[in-house]
């Protein structure tokens, strides 16, 4: 079998045109949709993130503010900041770039954010919603995955589904998503016995593990749906040439040559390819969803914030 790659960009693609309609729409009617990224310290990964979410509020016509800060901030500082940006009507949606510098306390600071403008889906409000299955704002990297599961017409109904990693961000939302759309979902993470077993009985894998290529054949039953959730940086060419075929391996020992890494999921894709029906890939797949349905997330808050529907 050689899966069916699903396609990140193209949907990511469709699903910021509608919610760039949307939002032209609520400007024309004088809302604009408004973010603030929040990002204290100076994590590179992070000011990556920070910045390709900031640029996809401007492509959309969104307001959108970029505020950095030092890592020296206290947990004072922070959550004087978040309550101004609670208290700004021009600020729809709240956006804290995690991990916060370890001397803040990151669980104070999102339970300061108002939940009618937690866009990231983390405040325990959006949580206990999402665990009720009530209409809230879901944390963005799962509601993208039920997206590309969607629009790629792969059913979830009745369907036996594994989440491999059980975070707050990722792995437990997941499961809650899956399972408000019934499938029967099961849990897996670092203290799970006989992980491939499990895993290899299940129509829909979603892996959110943080370890590069970490899914393997064992893992992944024939004709499986395998959704990579992971991004990691693989800079051994060695350690690259375990993971990708002949049609990929050039280009990407071209890139560790030349930034000195490539990005690669929780999933071997090279195994993943000749078992799985559908594969999303590692660049190109989930990664570009999680900032789409931010977008989206966005919106939503504008509407709820100003009971427009
Ligand atoms: P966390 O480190 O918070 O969680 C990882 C989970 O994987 C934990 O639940 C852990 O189990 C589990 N795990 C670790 N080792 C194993 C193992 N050997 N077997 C089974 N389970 C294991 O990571 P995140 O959820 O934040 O992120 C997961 C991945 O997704 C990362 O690669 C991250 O970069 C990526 N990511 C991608 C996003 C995107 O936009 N595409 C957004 C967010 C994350 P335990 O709980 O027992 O420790």
């Amino acid at each position: 079998m050689s899966a069916l790659l699903l396609d990140g960009t193209k949907i990511a693609a469709e699903i910021k045109t509608e919610v760039g309609a949307e939002a032209k729409a609520l400007i024309n009617a004088g809302v604009r949709p408004g973010l603030a990224a929040v990002l204290v310290g100076n994590d590179p990964a992070s000011e990556v993130y920070v910045r390709s979410k900031v640029r996809a509020c401007e492509a959309l016509g969104f307001f959108s503010e970029h505020i950095v800060r030092p890592d020296t901030l206290t947990t004072a500082d922070v959550l004087a900041l978040v309550e101004e940006l609670n208290a700004r009507d021009d600020v729809d949606g709240i956006l804290v770039q995690l991990p916060l510098p370890k001397a803040v306390d990151a669980r104070t600071v999102l339970l300061s954010i108002d939940p009618q403008k937690d866009v990231d889906g983390l405040h325990p409000v959006s949580v206990g919603n999402l665990s009720a299955n009530h209409p809230t704002l879901v944390a963005c990297t799962p509601a993208g995955v039920m997206e590309i599961l969607r629009r790629s017409n792969i059913p979830v109904a009745g369907k036996e589904a594994v989440v491999v990693g059980r975070s707050d961000i990722v792995g437990k939302p997941m499961a809650m998503l899956l399972l408000h759309q019934n499938a029967t979902v099961t849990i897996c993470h670092s203290r799970t016995r006989n992980l491939p077993e499990i895993t290899s009985k299940a129509d829909i894998i979603v892996a959110a593990i943080g370890r590069p290529g970490f899914i393997r054949a064992e893992h992944i039953g024939e004709g499986s749906t395998v959704i990579d959730v992971g991004i990691n940086n693989v800079s051994d060419p060695a350690a690259a040439r375990e993971l990708f075929g002949e049609d990929e391996i050039g280009k990407r020992l071209a890139t560790i040559e030349k930034r000195g890494f490539t990005l690669v999921g929780d999933v071997n894709p090279k195994e993943a390819i000749e078992k799985a029906a559908n594969f999303t890939p590692v660049p190109g797949g989930i990664g570009l969803l999680t900032v789409a349905m931010l977008m989206k997330n966005t919106i939503a808050a504008a509407k709820i914030r100003r009971k427009l529907d």
